[in-house]
């Protein structure tokens, strides 16, 4: 069956110090769960963060990478960087590194495939603008947006993605989708990964809900019988915020 994760995205928040007081209260306040709970520093703290996590549940995750397995890149980090210092999974497609540098669809298959070749998972984030809802396109983005980087998968490489569907219009905005549109487009993205791969890769794929979630709207969301967990900003800056959210899965 598939896993139900929660996943906090810091951004560029968090120095060294502000890092290893969120972690070292997060992992003394963190609930009993089955669930998997991820956090994404940036990538300076990211070494510092696997080391003090290492004896707990939450695994470290990037918030991205770049495709090239080296070279001339200057300011890019790679998979096997990544790898080097124990991050097994990392976030791609986040909505604000398509809108402010620029990542294209193909920037991003590319990405995938290197994350995937150097056996990373990936959290790929697809979602639509408020302008494409309120003209009715929202599903069809979402499915140009999983076609284009997922689509050239096998169905056993699907083992290694989790999908997180987050409303552009609901990110850090503080307008979260109801519980009814969430689960309204995760069961779209679960039919449209049925329709090409079968039921079964389908039923495995986590997708997670991201878009202002908190520990006040968390429980309606998660209770979706299509929604697997959370990709959470804000909320996961604020080890109670977020240990309320894991706690509502
Ligand atoms: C995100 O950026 O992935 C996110 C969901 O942010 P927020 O929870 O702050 O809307």
């Amino acid at each position: 069956m598939r896993k139900k994760i929660v996943a906090g995205n810091w951004k560029m928040n968090n120095d060294l110090v502000q890092s290893e007081a969120l972690i070292a209260e997060l992992l003394t306040k963190l609930p009993q769960t089955t669930a998997e709970v991820m956090i994404a520093p940036t990538f300076v703290n990211l070494a510092t963060a696997v080391q003090k996590t290492k004896a707990s549940k939450v695994e470290v995750i990037a918030q991205n990478m770049h495709f090239a397995e080296n070279g001339a890149y200057t300011g890019e980090i790679s998979a096997q960087m990544l790898a080097s210092i124990g991050v097994k999974t990392t976030i791609l497609g986040h909505s604000e590194r398509r809108e402010y540098f620029n990542e294209t669809d193909e920037a991003l298959t590319k990405k995938v495939d290197t994350a995937l070749k150097h056996k990373m998972r990936v959290v790929f984030c697809i979602g639509e603008k408020l302008a494409e809802r309120k003209a009715n396109k929202h599903f069809d983005v979402v499915k140009e947006q999983i076609e284009k980087a997922l689509f050239h998968l096998s169905a056993q490489a699907w083992q290694s993605v989790i999908l997180a569907y987050e409303p552009v219009w609901a990110i850090g905005t503080g307008e979260t989708a109801t519980p009814e549109q969430a689960q309204e487009m995760h069961a779209f993205i679960r039919k449209i990964i049925a329709d090409k791969y079968g039921n079964e890769v389908a039923q495995n794929v986590s997708i997670l809900y991201g878009g202002s979630a908190n520990p006040k709207n968390a429980k309606d969301i998660f209770a979706q019988k299509d929604v697997d967990g959370g990709l959470i900003g804000g909320a996961s800056l604020k080890a109670d915020d977020f240990v309320a959210v894991i706690s509502a899965i």
